[in-house]
């Protein structure tokens, strides 16, 4: 069909640029092993940190409630989607977080999208730090209010941008809670110091440390303690958890708020019966299997200093994300196109995802992974990277 030759022309100059990527699909569920092209390989590219995905127990709840609940709920929930369920879960996540309530959406992109376009009118300003995700950044495009972004975990940054805004009616600071290309965790202590200071609220987005940070897996708020001084916490129930959704953990008023005003909740459908049973077996979980959690972080230490002995530079990493930079945007996507054919899969990530020259092989862990895998997997980082010189051989 014609009528697209922009859109063609500029994927082919991706395609000399060796920027063009092709989505690859797995032939198996998502496990520490994927069958990629036929071949069993090691997975370290998902963010199934607790190995939830596939998990008999998973499984078993989402079959029960599709024959209980059927596959789809037929609804947004302000019309007819609303499922005992679905409010039983919210209920669950509540206690869990120690909130007064939550609020489940779609998805985590969702849930950032929801609460920032509703909650700040134009006499609002957001302060954001420049490396929150993607879906931060589109939730801040969507409100009336004014916005500042601060430097990455750069508390001078952030405190001349509360004394610039002093005026505005209410400051909302926003940070992820770990920084998901860099692994990163935020400095919550000092954001809520100086939160507190100049009178602001807080949000965290704990896209990757619900299931992962805190006792349990309550997030960072939680790992810090400090549970009551920070106003909305974000969350995901696509990574550790394993399923998919995301919602907002706060007060009553900002839940009945999103009822009312969150466009993602009021304009599209709620989540499948079997998508809410397995959310909420998999706080039954980390409730039950706190070791799970242990072993994941044992994992994490284990690998970190592996990659650390080859000569990797592995960024500021302190979370199971472990980037490998590389820089070059064509060697990262060589790095991991050997891996794979040494049998990893390790995707490579470059601009506009990081920053130009700061491309990578990004890594993850989980709990699944066995001790013999994760040494598999150094042995072809090993093998890779002295072959494309990224160390010494
Ligand atoms: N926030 C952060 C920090 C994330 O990393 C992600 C996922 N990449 C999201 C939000 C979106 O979560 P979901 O995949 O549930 O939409």
């Amino acid at each position: 069909m014609k009528g697209f030759e922009y859109l063609e022309q500029e994927l082919q100059e991706m395609k000399e640029g060796g920027l063009f990527r092709s989505l690859v699909p797995l032939q198996s569920d998502q496990g520490a092993k994927v069958v990629i092209n036929g071949k069993e390989v090691i997975q370290l590219s998902s963010n199934n940190y607790l190995g939830l995905t596939n998990h008999p127990r998973m499984k078993k709840a989402a079959i029960q409630a599709v024959e209980t609940y059927g596959a789809g709920t037929g609804s947004v929930r302000t019309i007819a989607g609303t499922f005992d369920m679905h409010q039983e879960f919210e209920r669950k996540l509540a206690e869990f977080k120690h909130t007064e309530a939550t609020l489940v959406l779609q998805s985590g992109f969702t849930a950032n999208q929801a609460i920032l376009s509703s909650i700040l009118t134009k006499e609002d300003v957001v302060i954001s730090d420049e490396l929150n995700h993607a879906s931060i950044i589109d939730g801040i495009r969507l409100t009336k209010a004014d916005r500042k972004i601060y430097k990455h975990v750069n508390m001078e940054s952030l405190e001349d941008a509360l004394k610039d805004s002093r005026d505005f009616r209410k400051r909302l600071v926003v940070t992820d809670g770990v920084f998901s290309m860099d692994g990163n965790i935020a400095p919550l202590p000092q954001i809520v110091e100086l939160a507190e200071k100049y009178d602001a609220l807080i949000m965290v987005d704990d896209a990757h440390a619900s299931g992962v940070l805190g006792r349990n897996g309550r997030g960072t708020v939680d790992h810090f303690d400090l549970n009551g001084r920070v106003h909305i916490q974000v969350g995901t129930l696509s990574k550790a958890i394993g399923v998919l959704g995301g919602y907002v953990a706060s007060s009553q008023a900002v839940r009945d708020y999103l009822i009312h005003k969150g466009r993602p909740f009021l304009f599209s459908t709620s989540h499948p019966p079997a998508v809410t049973a397995a959310c909420s077996e998999a706080i039954d979980m980390l409730l039950d299997e706190p070791e799970r959690i242990e072993r994941l972080w044992d994992n994490t230490e284990f690998f970190k200093d592996g990659l650390h002995a080859l000569g990797f530079d592995t960024g500021k990493s302190d979370t199971p994300i472990t980037p490998v930079i590389v820089g070059d945007e064509v060697k990262a996507h060589q790095l991991s196109d050997k891996l794979l054919t040494y049998g990893v899969f390790a995707q490579g990530i470059a601009f506009p995802t990081v920053a130009k020259g700061l491309a990578r092989v990004r890594t993850i862990v989980t709990a699944d992974h066995t001790r013999e895998l994760l040494q598999e997997a150094l042995d072809a980082f090993e093998k890779a990277g002295k072959e494309l010189g990224i160390i010494k051989g």
